[in-house]
């Protein structure tokens, strides 16, 4: 009998099992995510992950005049952990021309994005069917476009905007959602800080979180000054911007005007 029962334990058990696995959703472990090392000689390329994104992880530093140290192209999730990036002769963050995935941006501790020339600091071009680009998370990020350093007027030409577009593709930038961070964005001579580049729309940029400064029409020679804190770069039109949440701080160099503030400055 004693026999029997074992049988039976067995069977129930096994039975159960079946059960179990037919009843339990299958767990697969989660893809780890993709590593990848800035250095001075070594840019970071993003694109392809075919049919899901699972994830990527930035580190490290580059001051090595690399001319793109990020260029991202496709839908990802991307953290970037304590990443330093200047000294680029075009885009600490470049996001492909009229992307049509949507990026996202966690800050993991202190990050510096500084670009270069007429270049946004994290670069967006492109309006209608294009991606969104978000960031969340709890670290910093400073990040600024390229803007003006030449000491006469000839050399002269017009900045990035610290997140979004440049004065160069005249396209604008649109979709660009902020939920988290500690985040400093300034843009150089005409560019907005969020925004447009010079002469440039923007259009859809939304703040739910995080601590927020926009630094407009930041321009060393005093050439071309102005430009929206969040919005349109000078001369450039804005539309849809909404803040729902957050600490937000926004500065249009050189004007105290709220137009020029949240929207645009007069040319
Ligand atoms: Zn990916």
């Amino acid at each position: 009998m004693k026999h029997t029962f074992k049988k039976s334990l067995t069977y129930m058990l096994s039975t159960a099992l079946v059960i179990g696995s037919l009843s339990v959703p299958t767990v697969t472990a989660e893809a780890a995510p993709v590593q990848h090392v800035l250095t001075d000689t070594q840019a970071v390329v993003i694109d392809g992950c075919g049919n899901g994104c699972q994830g990527h992880v930035i580190t490290g530093s580059t001051w090595g005049s690399l001319e793109n140290a990020i260029t991202v192209s496709g839908t990802h999730d991307i953290t970037l952990d304590n990443v330093d990036v200047g000294n680029v002769t075009a885009c600490a963050f470049k996001i492909a021309d009229n992307n049509p995935g949507d990026v996202t941006i966690t800050l993991v501790g202190t990050n510096t994005l500084l670009s270069s020339g007429h270049h946004a600091g994290i670069e967006k071009i492109g309006v209608g069917d294009v991606g969104t680009l978000e960031i969340n998370g709890t670290g910093s990020l400073q990040v600024s476009g390229g803007y003006y350093q030449a000491n006469t007027a000839s050399d002269f030409h017009f900045g990035g905007a610290g997140i979004g577009g440049t004065w160069e593709a005249f396209e604008g930038t649109s979709n660009i959602v902020i939920n988290g961070g500690t985040i400093v964005a300034t843009g150089g001579a005409g560019a907005a800080g969020i925004g447009g580049g010079d002469a440039n729309t923007a259009s859809n940029i939304v703040i739910n979180g995080g601590s927020v400064t926009a630094i407009g029409g930041k321009d060393g020679q005093n050439l071309r000054i102005g430009a929206a804190g969040i919005g349109g770069g000078k001369a450039g039109s804005t539309s849809n911007i909404v803040i729902n949440g957050g600490s937000v701080y926004v500065e249009s160099e050189g004007s105290d005007n709220e137009a020029d503030l949240f929207g645009y400055a007069e040319d």
